[in-house]
């Protein structure tokens, strides 16, 4: 196995499949199958789902709400989705742990890093819901903060997108696909892998980034076992 230890990030809008808002069920047991195999594997797996596709912090000041109880909603809609997201998990047989940022004891364990990692050693999927507990972050900078924490060796970010290009390729035919590219050039290019706090938080501590294609079945199981795909962000 290429990893021994990973960080899988996954947007709460990528849970939504083709609706508005909520919960896929087939997109949710589609990546719940995904983790098992690569569990399956020996690979200690960590999991860190946005909340997007329920509430974002930014829509409460849209609609006249405070910034920073918005955040903590969005926060809660993390949990929402980690609990989802454990319940699949759970009835294809894998065994997890849901750790919060947030203290709601009845739901989850608290997030205690030790705890964490022995979860990992033995085998269990943890999920760490309620991003980092703090307001003014996001589930990406929570993924990014969790792997550094557990030592995972890389941050594999699932998108809808195969993985970093010049451009918008949607938009740009001469867009180029980099398979590799330094925290250095990401920078300086002004790409958007993940948001400036959470970027940083893995160039400083040497912490690689995978921005990979989560929707097609397989690929998760085939980047652990160490075929190249996506775009891997490194010193
Ligand atoms: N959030 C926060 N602190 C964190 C993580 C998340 O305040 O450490 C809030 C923030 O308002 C964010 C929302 O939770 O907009 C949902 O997370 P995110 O937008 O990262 O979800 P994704 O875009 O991955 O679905």
């Amino acid at each position: 196995m290429k990893y021994k230890r990973i960080l899988l990030k996954l947007s709460g809008e990528a849970l939504m499949g083709d609706q508005q808002y909520g919960i896929d069920s087939n997109r949710l047991m589609q990546y719940a199958q995904e983790i098992k195999e690569v569990s399956q594997l020996g690979v200690e797996v960590a999991v860190v789902i946005g909340g997007g596709n329920i509430f974002r912090g930014v829509q409460a000041e849209k609609v006249g709400l405070d910034r920073v109880q918005g955040d903590y909603m969005g926060m809660l809609a993390t949990v929402i989705n980690s609990m989802a997201l454990q319940s699949a998990l759970e009835k294809l047989g894998v065994y997890t742990r849901l750790l919060s940022g947030i203290n709601i004891q009845q739901v989850c364990e608290p997030y205690i890093r030790r705890r964490a990692v022995r979860h990992l050693e033995k085998g269990r999927v943890v999920i760490f819901g309620a991003g980092t507990g703090n307001p003014y972050f996001t589930t990406d900078s929570a993924a990014s903060l969790r792997a550094i924490e557990i030592e995972a060796d890389v941050v594999l970010k699932g998108t809808r997108v195969d993985g970093i290009y010049s451009a918008d390729p949607e938009k740009d035919p001469n867009a180029v696909f980099y398979s590799n590219i330094s925290f250095k050039d990401v920078f300086e290019k002004g790409l958007n892998v993940m948001d400036m706090t959470a970027f940083t938080l893995c160039k400083e501590n040497g912490l690689p980034i995978i921005v990979f294609d989560m929707n097609t079945s397989g690929n998760l199981k085939r980047l652990v076992q160490g075929e190249r795909i996506g775009t891997l962000v490194s010193m």
